[in-house]
């Protein structure tokens, strides 16, 4: 399929930070894609959780899997709609990358340690992961993506922050936050497979971990109409088979809902072009009923699995071990490696040190430097 003339051209990029010539073989997204791939933030996406922690078992989610969901998703829903696959697969395997170890309650605490020093953001901390952090290339820090490639990756980003962006790079991937414009439609896009993605995962994932139950999914209207109609076709199905059916019809139903929506959106805003895109409201949607499902369905997650006593109960002792190690990096940088120990915004270095960490790394450091172990495997 050609591209349409508001999906991202590799050719038309805005470019890079520092210019480099263009690839022989390769378009400049399927580079960046490239380059993430290859990064070290990426690999140790296969130790960070999700929802649950990577020791409790083999069989869930975790940022790397996640990330490839996503990726796929945004792929066959950027296929369908003559979006620059590239892009959209190169802005989900990078999205996560600025998470902490134990997911959210790894980013709570290192915000909350960062009160007064700047705080912390993930999606802030992913574009520093790609903007600065990675160290692989002679020329340049990072590895020197696209703008459009940048600015999916930067998905929310307060006014505050926004500013210091802009004041670093004027007009760059910080503009569209106080200005109040759009990214790309393939930045869009990535932020909806997202949605999907998490949403029928952590279902899948909540089922396998006991935490919650068909029969209580019953309660959200976007998976029990795919569980009846799965009956109603294969009425001696059973067990995980029935999960699964259901979850791959739910995926299906969004992705579809996604791509007539948005073409609707498309043929009324009739963008010429991808600045048309980024000056107009969104334009990657679900119809209004299925958005109103979708937040049922994450409405029901936070309250059954997100909370659940267990996963709390994980949260809180993960909440400590991002803290001791905050509190005793910041009080004996030398402790930490001397790359990071040298730096002189140390509350800063000691944030993106371990915002790196993987979930087993931070609890293997946190044993050796307190005697205390928390949340063992074994
Ligand atoms: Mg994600």
């Amino acid at each position: 399929m050609t591209a349409a003339p508001f999906a991202c051209d590799p050719a038309r990029s805005r470019g890079r930070r520092h210019p480099e010539p263009a690839p022989p073989t390769r378009t400049e997204y399927q580079r960046d894609r490239d380059r993430i791939v290859h990064s070290t933030a990426f690999r140790r996406l296969v130790y960070k959780t999700q929802v649950f922690l990577n020791h409790e078992g083999d069989l869930f989610r975790t940022r790397l899997t996640h990330s490839l969901e996503v990726a796929q998703l945004g792929r066959s829903i950027a296929r369908s709609l003559g979006l620059c696959e590239d892009l959209v697969e190169a802005i989900a395997l990078a999205h996560d990358l600025g998470h902490t170890p134990f997911g959210h309650a790894g980013q709570d605490t290192l915000n909350a340690c960062m009160d007064g020093h700047g705080g912390f953001e993930h999606n802030l901390q992913s574009l520093r992961v790609v903007d600065s952090l990675e160290e692989r290339y002679p020329q340049f820090d990072g590895l020197n993506l696209s703008f459009e490639t940048r600015e999916g990756i930067l998905k929310h980003c307060s006014a505050s922050n926004a500013r210091k962006l802009e004041a670093a790079e004027p007009g760059g991937v910080g503009a569209r936050f106080l200005a109040g414009t759009q990214p790309g439609l393939e930045a869009q896009l990535c932020n909806l497979a997202d949605e999907i993605a998490y949403n029928a995962h952590d279902i899948d994932d909540g089922v396998r971990s006991g935490l919650i139950t068909v029969e209580q999914l019953a309660q959200t209207e976007l998976f029990e109409m795919h569980r009846e109609e799965t009956l109603r076709e294969h009425p001696a199905l059973q067990g995980r088979r029935v999960l699964y059916e259901s979850i791959r019809r739910m995926l299906s139903a969004q992705v579809f809902d996604v791509i007539d929506a948005t073409r609707a959106a498309l043929a009324q805003a009739q963008p010429a072009s991808v600045d048309a895109v980024r000056a107009s409201a969104p334009l990657v949607m679900f119809s209004p009923a299925m958005r109103q499902r979708s937040l049922a369905l994450k409405q029901f997650l936070h309250r059954n699995l997100y909370r659940h006593p267990q996963v709390v109960d994980t949260t809180a002792q993960a909440r400590r071990v991002v803290q001791e190690l905050f509190a005793i990096y910041r009080d004996q940088p030398a402790l930490m490696p001397p790359a990071h120990a040298a730096r002189a915004d140390l509350p800063r270095a000691v944030a993106d040190y371990i915002a790196g960490m993987t979930d087993r790394f931070a609890l293997r450091e946190h044993a050796r430097l307190t005697g205390t172990r928390l949340l063992a495997a074994d």
